[in-house]
């Protein structure tokens, strides 16, 4: 291994929740973790109650619970008291509008607040939660809210004409539009969301919800291919609380940061419920990313603990550690990242610009939570995704030509990364998807697709996506290792890489490259990055092709689409492209 092991000094470590991993994991049980929450009489479970209500009977109402700041700028504040008030209004208003338990409500809506607020009256009121990314266009909206039936949707006027209305007609379920931002008469069959919480009570009494009661309806990031519909239900509160505590480290007193859009997964378990239900203060910027911006966010607000994504990570780096050190972070106390396999060379590259590394941890839509993470207190691997959390059985496994499911228990033995199911964030269902939901599971394992090797001290290393492995002669090669070579080379902003078919290998590596501001492809820069990368790798996984890009195809969640460049590469038809981000070439 290439880089040095992190080891965590004691005072590193000062206050840590999890102070000892091993000595914790031992013991933990879930039940200890539901006893952390209030639930409802009679066995019930509610998101937001948990979130919001809990603080508020318990005495903590006037603490901050969200500060909001505007794409210019401007911020609001909300105490839990206040989300509480807005959270019932919002609730009143589904409820005499007739909307009933486990029916779903869809937003359309950029970071502001009323996108929380509606996320947290909807689990209030027992109806279904259903975030949307706002730049989607109207067909993989439309598509979207076919599959959960959709029920109501809260979006602004611009994006109701632009996006809803031209079909509006073909989705007979959709019975309530609830707008903000109307300038002046709502349009026909939608309502003044602003107007109508104004003229609502401000208490509203929870609806009571069992924790298999659905509260969530995610859709997944469809890097490889059509997005599939996860079904979350209220018990996955119990995950996203301990969670937090657990692997962010989230203490009651600390100032919160999840960069992610709620239109993902991310964004709705750590970017509103799991650091409501710790009783944080949440930091919502409105904005997409900018360096400048996003450093004086953390130098301003004051943020102790910060959760964001490698391809955000990357572009920090592209901008130098010196933009960086021109910022007070002295606040800063822990930093996570998920979504995509981070690069050792960005796990390090926080030490020397934020003065600590970067957490990767591990999960999926389907979840609902964080699965495998580098704690706080634990010493960090660069380039591994850590272990499991507490109270969840991880393995490496293989399946037989027969379909059988074994263990591989030798150290760095790639397989397919399986976890043991019955934690509470599982996913319940794929909504209408029974056959693909049922063959995630065999011989008592959920299979999640990545391919994965463990070592002997029981970290966890991402090899791949299955579908994204390459077989080359013999070998099977995982597109991250061979990326995190060509990251290290001082050009380089990001690399993607494929398998494309080769007549004497099967497939040969082929990766696309995205230089840093400053670069420029030339013949010479492309011998030099293959002669980099053979040197690292060694002749059988080092590519023996390399094309230039301006960028790299990305979902809007911000994962290079390996197989977009591949079906582009062999003249493929390019499959669901509804979460593409859009492409500056
Ligand atoms: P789809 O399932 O529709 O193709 P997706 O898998 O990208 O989309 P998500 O559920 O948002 O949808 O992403 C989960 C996947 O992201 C994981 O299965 C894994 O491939 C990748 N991922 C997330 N975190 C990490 C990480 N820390 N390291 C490596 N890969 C990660
Ligand atoms: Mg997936």
């Amino acid at each position: 291994m290439e880089y040095e092991r992190i080891h965590k000094r004691p005072e590193d470590c000062a206050g840590a929740n999890l102070r000892n991993y091993e000595a914790y994991a031992e013991t933990f049980s879930w039940d200890q973790a539901r006893a952390l929450l209030d639930g409802l009489p009679g066995g019930g479970l509610n998101i937001a109650h948990e979130a919001v209500d809990r603080h508020v009977l318990a005495g903590r109402g006037d603490k901050l619970a969200l500060r909001w700041i505007g794409r210019d700028e401007e911020t609001r504040d909300l105490s839990y008291v206040a989300l509480q008030e807005q959270t019932n209004r919002f609730a009143n208003v589904l409820t005499q509008c007739g909307i009933k338990k486990s029916e779903r409500v869809f937003s359309l809506l950029s970071r502001t607040p009323i996108l929380y607020v509606a996320a947290l009256g909807t689990l209030k009121a027992g109806s279904v939660f259903a975030p949307l990314f706002t730049a989607f266009g109207p067909e993989p909206i439309k598509a979207r809210m076919s599959i959960g039936s959709a029920k109501a949707l809260i979006t602004t006027q611009a994006f109701y004409h632009r996006k809803i209305e031209p079909w509006r007609k073909e989705l007979p379920s959709l019975e309530h539009v609830f707008l903000i931002e109307c300038a002046g008469e709502a349009p026909p069959g939608t309502l003044d969301l602003t107007a109508a919480m104004a003229s609502m009570a401000p208490s509203f009494d929870t609806v009571w919800t069992s924790p298999e009661d659905m509260a969530l309806l995610h859709f997944t990031s469809g890097t490889t291919g059509r997005p599939k519909g996860a079904v979350h239900v209220h018990e996955s509160v119990v995950a996203h609380n301990i969670t937090g505590k657990l692997a962010l480290d989230l203490h009651p007193d600390d100032i919160f940061w999840c960069t992610a859009d709620p239109g993902w997964v991310t964004g709705t378990s750590y970017g509103i419920i799991s650091p409501l239900t710790n009783g944080v203060t949440l930091i919502v910027d409105q904005a997409e990313f900018d360096t400048e911006r996003w450093y004086r966010n953390l130098e301003c607000e004051k943020i102790n603990v910060w959760y964001t994504a490698p391809t955000a990570i990357r572009m920090l780096m592209k901008a130098g550690a010196e933009v960086a050190k021109r910022y007070d972070l002295s606040n800063l106390r822990f930093i996570a990242s998920v979504g995509e396999p981070l690069n050792p060379e960005a796990v390090v590259w926080g030490q020397e610009a934020l003065g600590m590394p970067f957490h990767d941890n591990w999960w999926q839509t389907e979840t609902g939570g964080i699965m495998i993470a580098n704690y706080r207190s634990m010493d960090i691997k660069p380039g591994s995704m850590g272990k499991p959390l507490p109270g969840i059985t991880a393995g490496i496994v293989t399946q037989s030509a027969a379909g059988e499911i074994a263990e591989i228990t030798k150290p760095m033995a790639m397989g397919e990364l399986a976890l043991r199911p019955g934690w509470p964030s599982m996913m319940r269902a794929y909504l209408h998807e029974e056959e693909r939901y049922r063959k995630c599971f065999a011989n008592g394992w959920y299979l999640t697709g990545d391919l994965a090797m463990r070592d002997s001290d029981g970290y966890y290393w991402f090899v791949g996506r299955a579908d994204d492995v390459i077989k080359s002669a013999g070998h099977l090669i995982g597109p991250f290792e061979v990326e995190s070579a060509f990251m290290t080379h001082p050009a380089v902003a990001e690399a993607g890489v494929i398998g494309v078919p080769d007549e004497i290998a099967g497939e040969a590596v082929k990766a696309f490259i995205a230089l840093k501001d400053g670069f420029e492809p030339s013949e010479n820069l492309r011998k030099e990055l293959l002669g980099h990368a053979r040197k690292r790798l060694g002749p059988t996984i080092a590519p023996k092709d390399i094309a230039f890009r301006k960028n790299l195809p990305k979902t809007r969640s911000g994962k290079i689409m390996r197989r977009l460049l591949k079906a582009r590469e062999l003249g493929l038809p390019e499959g669901d492209l509804s979460t593409l981000e859009s492409e500056e070439q």
